[in-house]
């Protein structure tokens, strides 16, 4: 499933699957979207959902908001990577745009929750690098969501109380990140995925490169 591709240093590395996951309200959000405006070589996988649109939501941009019909035809096309059941609802990553991605030497960046994560962990365990973010409380998450006014109090109660189920799967995770301030949560997010482009396994290139260097050495 991986690629060979891009470098930012001229060594040619294998693009990676970068996984954020929280309980819903715990920034996550707000974290991908500072990733994709900073970092350079990393697409957002966008995915396809059976809810309703919420206000401020756009097509193609946050989700792609598609039938219950046309979910279960991409589900029997393999035309998704993974696909779960959140809330009544169905979700999943299409995969032609991430192998797209991945072949030219691109990351890819997923807000997937730990179903998801666990069906990519099993495609390709070597090029996922997974992160669990967690709210700083239980007040702060609940203030969290209803600040974002997207949301009715019934759907509010139910994400807080599938909050604590979705965060029992945290060990399963690379990396925990607590976000007690968007700055230092993404400053660490970013630190981790730049850490991983720098992995000996990913950089497929090293050998030439390092070869290269001992034959201009020599005498
Ligand atoms: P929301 O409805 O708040 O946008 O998302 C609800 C949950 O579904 C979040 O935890 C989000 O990460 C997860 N989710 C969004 N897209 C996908 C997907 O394509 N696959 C899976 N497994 N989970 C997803």
């Amino acid at each position: 499933m991986a690629a060979h591709g891009g470098s930012f240093d001229g060594v040619e590395r294998r693009g990676l699957m970068f996984v954020l996951s929280s309980p819903s309200g715990a920034g996550k959000t707000t974290l991908s979207r500072l990733l994709i405006e900073r970092m350079p070589g990393l697409n957002m996988s966008v995915s396809v959902t059976t809810r309703p649109m919420r206000p401020g939501e756009v097509e193609g941009r946050d989700y792609y908001f598609v039938d219950k019909i046309r979910f279960e035809e991409m589900v029997k096309r393999h035309d998704l990577l993974e696909w779960a059941t959140v809330f009544d609802n169905r979700y999943g990553t299409p995969r032609a745009p991430v192998e797209a991605a991945l072949s030219a030497g691109r990351d890819v960046l997923f807000d997937i929750d730990w179903q998801g994560t666990q069906q990519l962990r099993e495609k390709a365990r070597a090029d996922v690098v997974s992160v669990f973010i967690l709210p700083p409380s239980a007040a702060d998450l609940e203030k969290r969501l209803h600040t974002r006014a997207q949301d009715s109090d019934e759907v509010i109660r139910a994400r807080m109380s599938r909050a604590s189920h979705e965060m029992s799967h945290w060990a399963e995770y690379d990396y925990i990140v607590i976000n007690r301030n968007v700055d230092e949560a993404f400053a660490e997010v970013q630190s981790i995925l730049k850490a991983e482009r720098l992995k000996r396994e990913r950089r497929i290139g090293l050998t030439t490169f390092v070869r290269e260097l001992q034959r201009q050495l020599e005498p």
